[in-house]
Formats: C-alpha cells, structure tokens, sequence
C-alpha cells in the first residue's frame, strides 16, 4: 500500500456518478482520485492548493460542458500545466478537433478500454514529470540554486490571483546586501559570488510554508513571495532573514555598518480589500527597502511605517 501523498491526484470530472464510479474504481489503486460532477468544482479543485496531475473531462454536461473548462484551465497560469483528457461519448472528428485544439493532451471516446485509459494516464503522467524537471531547471539561478526572476514572475501571478480570490493578506520582501560593491572591491568577485550563495541559501531557509518563495530578483538583490501573510508575521520574517544574515558572520571588512556581510530588507502586504495590482506591491516593497538604506542600512522597515 502506497502512502496517500506520493501518488499522484487523478481528477475525474463527468455529470454522471456512475462513470465517475467505473473510472474511479479502475484508477483507485493507483492514484489519489478525486471526482465531481460539475465544472465549477472542477475548476475549484484544480486551484486549490492540492492540485490534480492529470484531468479526465467529460464533454457533455449540463452547466458548464467540458470544452469550456478545458479553456478556462489552459487559461490560467496556475492550471495551464495540468494534462487534460477528454473522455466522451461525443466521437466525431470535429468534436475530437476541438478538444485537442483547446489544449487537451489526449482524446479517448467511449465506450474505452480500461487497461488503455490506464496505460495513457500513466504515459501523459510521466511525460509530465519531465517536463516538470525541465521546466524547474529553467526557473533557477545558476549561480545561488534559488529560484530566478522567471519563477518568481510565474509564482507572483499565481499567488496573486490566488490571493484575491481567497481574500487573503499576502506580504512581499526585497532584500538587498549593504556595502556589496565595497566587498567585491575588497575580496574579489569570486568572493562575491560565494556570499551571494550563502546570503541566497540563509534566505531560502528561514521561509519555512511550501507556498513562500524567495528568488534572486537579480545583482545582489533578492525577493521573497509570502502568500497567506500579514504586514505583523511579513515583518517578523523580515528581521528573521536579517538577524540570519548577520549570524552567518561573514567578514566584510568594508561594510560602513557592521565588521560582517548584512542586508536591508524593504516589506510591503497588500490587504486583501486594497485595491491594488501586484507591480505597486513591488514598487512599496521597494520604496521601503530604499528607506531601509536610507536609515543607516541593515534595517527592515515596512511601507505602512513611512505611509
Ligand atoms: P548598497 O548598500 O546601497 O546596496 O550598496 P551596494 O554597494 O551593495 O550597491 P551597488 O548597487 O552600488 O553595488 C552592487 C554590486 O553588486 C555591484 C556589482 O558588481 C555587484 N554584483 C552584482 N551581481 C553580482 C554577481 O553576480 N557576483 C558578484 N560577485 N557581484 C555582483
Ligand atoms: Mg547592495
Ligand atoms: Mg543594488
């Protein structure tokens, strides 16, 4: 018996619960099934924070027909990504046509064979996982290993709209090293790059929920994504990071505040009644990162200190 969390999340979406029971039936074994029987769910549950791995969709169905929720998950940055399999009654080429043109990575028609429905499940399952590999190698800095401007791009609009469809505060960090350019000067940029690993993994560690991200925005200039956050924990995470820093001990002889490598951390939270978009988010996480500088550097501050 597999534990439940390692099997991959098979979502089942089909108006009748017979079929719903028949395909469950075949897959239970193999996979964590999960079923509805209407679009609307279908598509809270492929946002939800538990994501299937693959789709099967039915067409025909009254509310909202299959089409339609394929088009709304290949919309949507945070479930373009799932595999989605039409499983239909509806057998006309044009129908077919339509389906793989709207996104979908298969088209089986019923009545279908089991074993075979199994065997594309499994085979579009593992092409995903490559591409999961591929396309999680592309999203991280070379030089620190943590998530590069792209995953942060990627994430901060998926967490954004996660937010605001969930009402919920979320709170971002930018973090930037004191004196950086004095101990490249001092040390040498290979030095450099060494410290910017170490400050890179410091940060990653100190976010400790599964949804946080903390990416290389770019230089000596790091971003943190904290969904789910408020400006009260945004800022104790904040001092977390640069206390961490400072304990890190790291020698910069030249730093005009402290005998160590340090960093300012600028916070801002977007509450979830503001009216607001993500870019002046940034901007106010920004705005107190240079007010950070300003007060004598390895500071946080928060926007709502200085609004
Ligand atoms: P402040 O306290 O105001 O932030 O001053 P600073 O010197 O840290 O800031 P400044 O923007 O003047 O200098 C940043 C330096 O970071 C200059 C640049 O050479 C260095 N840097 C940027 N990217 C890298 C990198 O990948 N490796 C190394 N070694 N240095 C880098
Ligand atoms: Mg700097
Ligand atoms: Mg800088």
């Amino acid at each position: 018996m597999h534990n439940i969390e390692h099997k991959p999340i098979v979502l089942i979406v089909d108006d009748i619960p017979t079929n719903l029971k028949i395909l469950g039936t075949a897959l239970k074994n193999d996979y964590h099934v999960k079923v509805t029987t209407t679009g609307e769910e279908a598509l809270l549950i492929a946002t939800s924070k538990n994501p299937p791995s693959i789709i099967l969709l039915d067409i025909m169905m009254p509310e909202m027909d299959g089409y339609e929720i394929c088009r709304r998950l290949k919309e949507a940055p945070e479930t373009r990504d799932i595999p989605v399999i039409f499983i239909t009654a509806m057998n006309e080429e044009k129908d077919e046509e339509l389906g793989l043109t709207l996104g979908a990575i298969d088209y089986i028609t019923k009545p279908f064979s089991i074993p075979i429905v199994k065997a594309r499940i499994k085979n579009h399952l593992e092409l995903k996982r490559y591409r999961d590999i591929l396309k999680e190698n592309c999203m991280i800095d070379g030089l620190t290993q943590i998530a590069n401007r792209r995953r942060f791009d990627e994430a901060s609009e998926v967490e954004w709209n996660r937010q605001k469809r969930h009402n919920e505060p979320l709170s971002m960090l930018m973090i930037d090293i004191d004196f950086f350019k004095n101990y490249n000067d001092t040390y040498g940029h290979l030095q450099g790059d060494e410290c910017l690993k170490q400050v890179a993994q410091t940060i990653k560690k100190q976010l400790k929920r599964p949804a946080d991200l903390a990416a290389r925005w770019g230089g000596e200039e790091f971003a943190c994504i904290l969904p789910e956050t408020d400006s009260i924990a945004a800022s104790h995470i904040a001092e977390d990071i640069r206390k961490a820093i400072m304990d890190v001990a790291l020698p910069h002889e030249d730093s005009l505040v402290e005998s160590v490598v340090t960093v300012s951390v600028g916070v801002a939270t977007a509450k979830p009644l503001d009216d607001t978009d993500f870019q002046a988010l940034l901007k106010k996480a920004d705005d107190a990162l240079y007010k950070a500088k300003q007060n004598g550097r390895n500071k946080v501050v928060h926007i709502e200190q200085i609004e």
